[in-house]
């Protein structure tokens, strides 16, 4: 009993010390080295850091730790600055191979679109003015006739993001009434969201038929009735069913519904407008071919394989896009300057036919196996324990499922147990810590990066940052040095 209480007076005590050991915050704010940081992120943040700071430390003297030294509370309270004032939100460097990558913001833009998006918002623009009269104009004037002109299309708009696309074509066109979708194309296109959930927000009722696998053009055929409004076609993005499989083609669907008085909506996903079997690709469904094949709206996405800002394109007849653009969800989807701008900058590249040359999604599709060979070996060169290996890289961001594409990456392989396992997840979590932080893909106990998401203007932060973090993580290297 005497024992316990002589113990947590002695604890007590040493507390005491280390509460009394820590600086007040008007002292540790004022070390010089704090000092520099206030002019750059203000007196306000850095007494905010500070503050938060002395409170964790009590906290922590508290439960028994040592009171932090005067230098280590400076190096925090720096490093807690930035967290509170810099952004989280910065450009990385993809090495993952996977081109649409929806984590990493999905299509890198082009110079022309980013320098037009830059435009429109360092000043005024003639966002819904019409130069010629002085009157009020329409936004999607901006994009409407480029759209049409590559698509064939009557009439176009685009919206915040596809999935706003459908969720506005469906509540104008199809609200309190059925629409049918084959079983197989009611998909989860990832992050959680279900094209049946998005449908049900709409108040159009989803009516699926067929099985998983396969659907017939009769199973469409027989749950028309009275209350169908439209026949609605969803691009399986991101899976694919092989084997026994039974789809019905869109201009069966087309033949179909018109023959009922009913529309049909393409749901194309991640859409394009170049044919993608010309890269070893299978061919994925383009905007021009749904509008050939009749379909009375096609919706895709705008930073997809198109390569454009984030935008959900709506293009076909023209008095459903003018319903469209009357409905007051509209308004509430409506895309922003510049997003509009950058879109009209890359579909340019489209009209100009330079989209292979201009716009990085295509780039990269299109980039020969002997430059990203050239570049594996560039960054590999006097790396300890890193090899040049073939491998695949993948479009991803809902198209082309299973698409792949030969490439070359630069491979770092872990030891399968014991000491150097881990090497490989320190060595990913070391290159995210890099500024810029470079993204790796783990395959197994590899650590790979690939040359082909990776800009040509980044290969040089890539090196660097390689022989740092191998160095940094050196000796759990098979081979490597140390070991
Ligand atoms: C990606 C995708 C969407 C959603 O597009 P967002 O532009 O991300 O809103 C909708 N439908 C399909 C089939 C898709 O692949």
């Amino acid at each position: 009993m005497a024992d316990r209480a002589c113990a947590t007076l002695v604890s007590l005590v040493v507390m005491q010390t280390g509460f009394r050991s820590l600086p007040s915050v008007d002292r540790l704010t004022s070390d010089e080295r704090l000092k520099g940081l206030e002019s750059t992120y203000s007196r306000g943040v850095v007494l905010e850091a500070a503050r938060q700071l002395l409170q964790e430390s009590r906290r922590a003297i508290a439960e028994g730790e040592a009171a932090p030294s005067l230098d280590a509370l400076v190096e925090s309270v720096s490093s807690r600055v930035r967290l509170l004032a810099e952004p989280s939100l910065v450009s990385v460097i993809n090495a993952t191979g996977v081109i649409l990558h929806t984590n990493l913001g999905r299509a890198p833009l082009s110079r022309e679109a980013v320098a037009a998006m830059e435009l429109v918002s360092q000043g005024y623009n003639n966002l819904e003015l019409d130069l010629e009269t002085g009157r009020r104009g329409s936004r999607q004037v901006h994009v409407s006739s480029l759209l049409c002109r590559l698509t064939g299309a009557e009439d176009a708009m685009v919206v915040n993001n596809n999935a706003s696309g459908v969720l506005l074509a469906l509540t104008a066109l199809a609200r309190r009434k059925e629409v049918i979708v084959s079983r197989g194309q009611a998909v989860e296109i990832g992050g959680g969201f279900r094209i049946p959930d998005v449908m049900r927000q709409s108040g159009a009722k989803l009516v699926e038929v067929g099985t998983t696998n396969c659907t017939y053009l009769a199973d469409y055929e027989k749950a028309v009735s009275s209350r169908t409004a439209a026949l609605l076609r969803v691009h399986s993005s991101n899976f694919r069913i092989v084997g026994f499989t039974q789809d019905v083609a869109l201009q069966e669907l087309v033949e179909l519904g018109h023959r009922h008085g009913l529309l049909v909506l393409d749901d194309l996903g991640s859409g394009c407008l170049l044919d993608t079997s010309r890269f070893g690709l299978d061919p994925e469904p383009r905007l021009q071919d749904s509008i050939a094949a009749g379909a009375d709206l096609a919706l895709c996405s705008g930073d997809k394989l198109l390569g454009g800002p984030q935008a959900g394109i709506i293009v076909g007849r023209k008095h459903l896009i003018e319903k469209l653009r009357k409905h007051p969800l509209a308004r509430a989807v409506r895309i922003d300057k510049t997003r509009l701008a950058g879109l009209a900058a890359t579909l340019l590249h489209y009209v100009k036919e330079e989209a292979e040359q201009k716009i990085p999604v295509w780039q990269m599709i299109a980039a020969p196996l002997s430059d990203l060979d050239r570049r594996a070996r560039g960054w590999s060169a006097g790396l300890d324990g890193a090899e040049v290996i073939g491998g695949k890289s993948v479009v991803g961001g809902g198209s082309l499922p299973g698409g792949t594409l030969p490439t070359r990456l630069l491979a770092i392989r872990g030891a399968a147990r014991g000491k150097g396992a881990n090497v490989v997840p320190r060595l990913a979590a070391a290159l995210r810590a890099q500024r810029p932080p470079i993204v790796p893909r783990i395959e197994g106990n590899a650590l790979l990066l690939d040359p082909r998401t990776v800009l040509p203007e980044e290969d040089g932060a890539v090196r660097k940052a390689l022989r740092d973090v191998v160095r940094s993580v050196a000796g759990s290297l098979p081979g490597g040095t140390g070991s």
